[in-house]
């Protein structure tokens, strides 16, 4: 393994940040009210901005409910108020996180995982940030203004769909479980790329990467 100069960490939001209740948040009036953070969360941060001052933090976010016509409140705009919402929420808390990448589209493969939904057809496209595509990875190293080259990069998430995403983007992949998908930590054995790790919960993610950086560091 290769000593790089940066260390870029990108996490998912649903499920890994927030509890993900499948309430797609934004499509309600009072979704404020509904944030539930993980167990754990703001230490786990604090202590990964402490250990690693270098490092800088993104949350990286896949709103496909954006084009789902059951929910007109969830707008792009709303998707895209909501994730700073609760990036000031965690920046409140003592942490230091850059920002929030949203991808407001959605996929074919989306659309056929959710019949229950009627969908806009609009936004339904092939962009290029719909995880696992690494798009938002790619936008966080601009705005960190790094080259992949030399940046050690990871991305935290509860969906092998999130591993896929480092794979894509050349980093390593983290899969904190989360309760109403027991079904990932199948589909991430299947998975080619051996650049990855199973945690047991988010402190356990972060403690692996601050390891692995001071490993590669030594
Ligand atoms: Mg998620
Ligand atoms: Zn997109």
């Amino acid at each position: 393994m290769v000593k790089k100069k940066n260390i870029l960490i990108c996490f998912d939001r649903d499920g890994t940040i927030i509890y993900d209740d499948k309430y797609h948040l934004g499509s309600q009036k009072n979704w404020k009210d509904l944030i539930r953070f993980r167990r754990g969360i703001f230490g786990s941060l604090k202590m990964l901005n402490k250990k690693l001052p270098d490092a800088k933090i993104y949350m990286i976010s896949n709103q496909s409910g954006v084009a789902i016509k059951d929910f007109p409140l969830l707008t792009e705009k709303k998707s895209r108020e909501v994730c700073r919402y609760i990036v000031n929420l965690i920046k409140e808390r003592g942490v230091d996180l850059e920002k929030c990448f949203v991808c407001p589209h959605t996929t074919k493969a989306y659309t056929k995982s959710h019949p229950q939904f009627t969908f806009d057809k609009k936004i339904l496209c092939n962009c290029k940030c719909n995880k696992p595509l690494p798009g938002m990875v790619l936008e966080a190293l601009r705005d960190a203004g790094w080259k992949r080259e030399n940046t050690s990069i990871y991305i935290v998430g509860d969906r092998a769909s999130d591993l896929q995403t480092a794979h894509n983007a050349r980093g390593f992949g983290i899969l904190v479980p989360f309760g109403n998908r027991p079904g990932e930590k199948k589909l991430v054995g299947k998975l080619k790329d051996k650049e990855r790790h199973i945690s047991k919960n988010f402190g356990d993610a972060v403690e692996f990467i601050v390891h692995r950086e001071n490993g590669l560091r030594a």
